[in-house]
């Protein structure tokens, strides 16, 4: 059966470099506009660029973790356009020639989302506009970039979820800032030509623009309309997109070789061992019968959880060194070894745990304990709580006072500590309050 919908993306992210792509300007050290600057990212005549070795390897890294074909030498095209924020008048970046073609990304269904390719460029300059000047800052000219490439594989708002959480994982795991200059295209065809919505910031926005071109598009359609090809921007005030401009192919722009920087051979630039959050949470789940998507939930975006589980749910209960974890994260905490211990130790003793309690585990003291609990008891009774009366979440936002109501109301059905319900209410309120 043909795909209705078929959405592809091309995601740029910022490599993390010290110094820019071409030249030994700082990349990211932003005091003042101009200041990061010199005569190649500012394209004076007769500078040459010269290949920041670090950017490729990290890009190479990218590249075996998603599985793509990486390729022995590399080689750079100028993309020629004329624009204030390309002073030489043309953007290096890669075509023929790529850091490496193929590869996919396995969902949890087992799905492949296929990767077409993934390249080097350089970042233009920034271009703020004021009520009638612009100006245009320099620092970010030359920041090194990697595109990645999809094919339209994703037929689904919860594909693209999936996949560029699992994507963003990978990033994080290889020392990405995932949190800034996540840039995207969307393309998106809904039974007819492709429409590419361009420079979307953030997975959000990429939702947003993909459900409202899906909507379109079918809108268009189903009153006769003809969707041709085209590029649009998305208005992220009105949640919306806009036409640009009929799509423009690489024909119209001039594309010639990069005889400054050649050939360069990536043979021999090491690569960084990658973590495969998905591969990894089933792993775990499976051996210490857990649920996949909590560990997922816990690791994903957390180098130190995965660090934790690995460490100690061999001696605790997985269900006690996630309670933890999620103190740990609600108390913006890191504590050693042995302190996390005597955190597990507590918990597994049912003890309260509150800002109180973690200062003295976090200065040594002993802990004390207080009687037993039936532990998943007191949880059910919170969850069907929580989830029978939505009026009372909906209270506890506007008021925290309800906090203590829950507490009183558990506390007397179950005969139990309001202690031990405040340290549980703790821990699972916050994933009510966020819709999980
Ligand atoms: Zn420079």
């Amino acid at each position: 059966m043909m795909e209705a919908i078929k959405i592809g993306l091309e995601i740029h992210v910022a490599i993390p470099t010290k110094t820019k792509l071409f030249c030994s300007c700082n990349a990211y050290n932003e005091q003042e506009p101009n200041m990061s600057v010199c005569p190649i990212c500012m394209g004076f005549p007769g500078s040459k660029p010269m290949l920041n070795a670090k950017a490729l390897e990290i890009a190479k890294s990218v590249a075996n973790a998603l599985h793509s074909d990486i390729a022995k030498t590399i080689s750079f095209e100028r993309k020629v356009y004329f624009y204030p924020d390309l002073p030489k008048s043309f953007q290096i970046t890669q075509l023929s020639n790529p850091i490496s073609q193929g590869g996919f990304i396995e969902l949890q269904s087992s799905k492949k989302i296929r990767i077409r390719r993934i390249q080097i460029e350089e970042d233009p300059a920034k271009i703020l506009h004021e009520e009638d000047y612009s100006l245009i800052d320099f620092n970010r000219s030359g920041r090194p970039l990697l595109e990645i490439v999809t094919e339209p594989d994703i037929f689904n708002i919860d594909e693209l979820k999936e996949f560029m959480n699992e994507l963003k994982s990978i990033l994080y795991y290889l020392g990405i800032d995932i949190n800034t200059e996540l840039k995207a295209d969307v393309n998106v065809s809904n039974q007819g030509e492709r429409v590419e919505v361009k420079n979307i910031t953030g997975l959000k926005d990429m939702i947003n623009a993909a459900l409202f071109e899906i909507k379109r598009q079918e809108a268009a359609r189903a009153s006769g309309a003809i969707i041709n090809k085209e590029t649009r921007s998305y208005d992220g005030a009105n949640m919306i997109t806009v036409s640009m401009r009929e799509k423009e192919s690489d024909e119209e722009y001039g594309i010639i070789y990069e005889p400054d920087l050649g050939e360069y051979s990536i043979k021999n630039l090491p690569i960084i061992e990658p973590t495969y959050t998905n591969k990894i949470a089933k792993e775990l789940a499976e051996k210490y019968s857990a649920s996949e998507k909590l560990i997922i939930e816990q690791i994903m975006f957390d180098k130190n959880a995965l660090q934790l589980i690995n460490k100690f749910a061999g001696t605790y209960k997985i269900n006690i060194v996630i309670s933890a974890i999620e103190v740990l994260k609600r108390y913006n905490k890191t504590l050693d070894d042995e302190k996390f211990e005597a955190l597990l130790i507590a918990i597994s003793k049912n003890v309260l745990i509150n800002s109180e309690t973690i200062n003295d585990i976090e200065q040594g003291k002993t802990i004390e304990t207080s009687s037993e609990i039936d532990e998943s008891l007191i949880d059910s009774a919170i969850n069907s709580m929580l989830l029978e009366n939505k009026q009372l979440l909906k209270d506890y936002v506007n008021n925290p006072k309800v906090f203590n109501f829950i507490i009183g109301q558990i506390a007397k059905k179950y005969n139990a500590s309001p202690k031990y319900i405040s340290t549980r209410l703790n821990i699972l309120l916050p994933k009510f309050v966020a819709g999980k």
